[in-house]
């Protein structure tokens, strides 16, 4: 039998269990022998009556010692019972209504019995245990993921069947030296022992070489995704500057700061462009990373271009690198929708003939009619937007720039490798010295009153506030719930203080001015929806109160959050919840918990899933059907390295010997059925 023969074909699969197995995406044998066990029963461990553990399932091998008797314990229940012996100590055995169980019970024969064994050291007892005549069963089992009509065991049958029709037709896609290189059992030994372990041993081999063989297509399919190739580029910084401008901060960088300038920094000095993820919580200081690696391009005469999610942000960006560029002869401006023609005109100008060196802007203005003279450096701040396509349009611009991208959501390390499989990564785990936690309380709406007393508190001692406003019910408007509460609170609670509002329809040049109020302190208190998410800056907030925050995502609350708490002032986070169902409360409990970023992360990625994880879905990734991304890591570290050692050899794939690398990530990102890798 051929490998990718429809499953309707194999031995004792008719027309209505190929239904079946067609939803659990099983639709040839291919995709039979990749429906990996959930996990195993070990049947190959027998154990004696009298030293079977009382609270786990094991595996007994004992010989039945008498016809069971039936007793009706009422109507529709009947239960059986019989004693078995190992020839040293009797076990009771019950079976509860299970009439074709009871009757493989024959007298005198040796039969083996899975279950947990509760009772005394007097009195052993199973009930209802697994019984299986043990010829072929003695050994690992797999237990399958099941659906209503299709039992493991009949899953594990149909396993049985189809690696006897299959026989040697189990094709091999990894060449032969990565097999060597990783140590990695062959295909067919894997998918036997995945399936059928003969050892422990063999399942961790097979387990090892399943993981490696997914994640490495995974790896290899999303480098053809992003079509990033490593051709050579000619924006070489030789000379790192880095070191001058790090000395002119008014602060010391930390020590995760100075290894990811070095790092990045190396990267520029190579002849083929960098592709780097620098990713920190919010607050971690990324910003001054990337203003170090934009000093050294332009002190090698080459130009950056710095892409923003939002107006806001950009225009923080814009004053930001202003500063710190203030004492330098580094030119800076900023390109957005709402420049002026004229100036836009200039300002092009002065990019095409090279008189500009950074141009900060949104995505939208940069990936069109923009000519750069010698752009040698792309910085995307993607805050945790997911922007292959932009990036593969930017790296279409001329000439191959290196590119860092900016990410602010703390990602599990294990899954940025897999959502930015073609970037290495710096990682900013350190935050600036003298960051105070941000003391967070979840409360009901009853206490909004206090909470707005202790918002005052805060405002009354000279600090800031935000106060992010409610969600908006379906068909009401995001405007006018936002400008209503605002005007509230300006009229009521607050009448006394200067109350600004911030929400998604102003005027980017209106924007501009409600945050460069805010910034100088002219506003105390800011109303804003969740257009404030996005990398605000402004260290004399210190005071923030959510309402709805059930309604927010974990990593939202988390940007959020770290708004304030952005200096040494202490800093509180109230949430306003009246949520009672039982994830809302959890999501809210981790937020009161614990500051740090990455374990939000974690916590995120447990209760959506990775699929929902920043909408990796969205953006066609596979499922992964083996590999766990929270444990996985150092697998991916080593396919990461393979990866490497493929592209640099075959990047298309072309070579005889990677025929099977490119059909296999052809199944694994094409036809998704074909294969059941969906
Ligand atoms: P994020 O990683 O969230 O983008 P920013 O780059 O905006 O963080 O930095 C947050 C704040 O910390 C800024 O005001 C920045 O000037 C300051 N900062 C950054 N690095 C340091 C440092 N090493 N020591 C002190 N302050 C720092
Ligand atoms: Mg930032």
């Amino acid at each position: 039998m051929e490998i990718y023969a429809d499953i309707k074909y194999l031995k004792g699969v008719g027309d209505k269990r190929a239904q079946l197995l067609a939803k659990l995406g099983v639709l040839n044998v291919n995709a039979l022998l990749h429906l990996f066990p959930r996990t195993y029963e070990d049947w190959s461990k027998i154990v004696s009556i009298a030293q079977a553990p009382f609270d786990e399932a094991c595996c007994v091998k004992a010989i039945v010692g008498r016809k069971p008797s039936a007793h009706m314990v009422r109507k529709g229940m009947t239960i059986y019972k019989t004693q078995v012996t190992d020839g040293e100590s009797l076990l009771q055995i019950t079976i509860f209504n299970n009439k074709y169980a009871a009757d493989k019970l024959k007298v005198g024969e040796a039969l083996l019995f899975f279950g947990k064994m509760p009772g005394n050291l007097y009195a052993r007892e199973m009930l209802s245990p697994d019984i299986e005549k043990p010829e072929g069963k003695q050994r690992i089992r797999p237990i399958y993921p099941q659906t209503a009509g299709l039992t493991s065991k009949g899953i594990e049958n149909l396993l049985e069947t189809a690696f006897k029709e299959i026989g040697d037709n189990i094709p091999e896609d990894l060449p032969s030296w990565i097999k060597d290189e990783y140590s990695l059992i062959d295909s067919a030994d894997a998918l036997r022992n995945i399936h059928f372990p003969e050892s422990h041993d063999m399942l961790d081999k097979a387990r090892r070489r399943l993981i490696f063989e997914e994640l490495l297509m995974l790896q290899l399919g999303l480098i053809g995704l992003k079509g990033r190739s490593k051709a050579s580029t000619s924006a070489i910084v030789r000379q790192d500057c880095s070191r001058e401008f790090i000395d002119s901060l008014p602060f010391t960088l930390t020590n995760a700061q100075q290894r990811s300038v070095q790092e990045a920094a190396e990267d520029l000095a190579k002849p083929y462009p960098m592709s780097r993820l620098l990713q920190g919580d919010v607050g971690s200081g990324k910003t001054v990373v990337a203003a170090a690696l934009v000093y050294n391009a332009a002190k090698n005469k080459l130009q950056s271009a710095l892409m923003a999610p939002t107006e806001i942000l950009a225009q923080q960006h814009f004053r930001t690198f202003a500063n710190f560029f203030e004492h330098t002869d580094i030119t800076v401006d900023l390109l957005t929708g709402s420049t002026p023609a004229a100036v836009k005109k200039d300002i092009k100008a002065r990019l095409k003939d090279g008189r500009l060196q950074l141009v900060i802007g949104t995505h939208a203005l940069i990936q069109k009619d923009v000519r750069f003279e010698n752009l040698g450096l792309v910085i995307t701040d993607e805050q945790h937007r997911f922007g292959v396509v932009q990036r593969s349009e930017l790296g279409e611009k001329g000439m191959n720039p290196h590119v860092l991208v900016m990410s602010a959501t703390p990602i599990p390390r294990t899954l940025a490798l897999i959502i930015y499989g073609d970037l290495d990564i710096s990682v900013l785990d350190e935050l600036p010295p003298g960051r105070q936690k941000i003391e967070t309380y979840r409360i009901g709406s009853d206490k909004r009153e206090r909470a707005y007393n202790y918002v005052k508190k805060h405002l009354d001692d000279g600090r800031q506030g935000y106060i992010v406003c409610p969600l908006v019910e379906e068909g009401e408007t995001e405007l006018a719930a936002a400008q209503e509460y605002a005007e509230r609170l300006k009229e009521d609670s607050f009448l006394d203080y200067s109350v600004g509002l911030m929400h998604g329809r102003l005027k980017a040049k209106e924007k501009e001015l409600v945050m460069a109020a805010f910034a100088a302190g002219e506003i105390q208190l800011l109303v804003s929806t969740t257009v404030v998410e996005v990398g605000v800056d402004v260290p004399n907030a210190a005071i923030m109160l959510i309402e709805n925050a059930e309604r927010f995502g974990l990593s939202q609350l988390h940007q959020l959050r770290g708004r304030i708490g952005r200096s040494g002032f202490k800093s509180t986070c109230i949430l306003i919840s009246d949520a009672q169902n039982e994830e809302a409360t959890r999501r809210l409990e981790v937020m009161t918990n614990t500051n740090d970023g990455f374990k939000i992360a974690d916590e995120d990625l447990k209760l959506r899933g990775p699929g929902d994880f920043f909408g990796a879905r969205q953006h066609g990734l596979p499922d992964l059907k083996i590999a766990d991304m929270l444990t996985d890591s150092n697998l991916l570290r080593e396919t990461q390295a393979a990866v490497r050692t493929i592209n640099a050899k075959d990047a298309a794939l072309s070579l005889p010997e990677n025929s099977g690398l490119k059909s296999a990530v052809a199944r694994l990102f094409g036809t998704t059925g074909q294969t059941g890798m969906n």
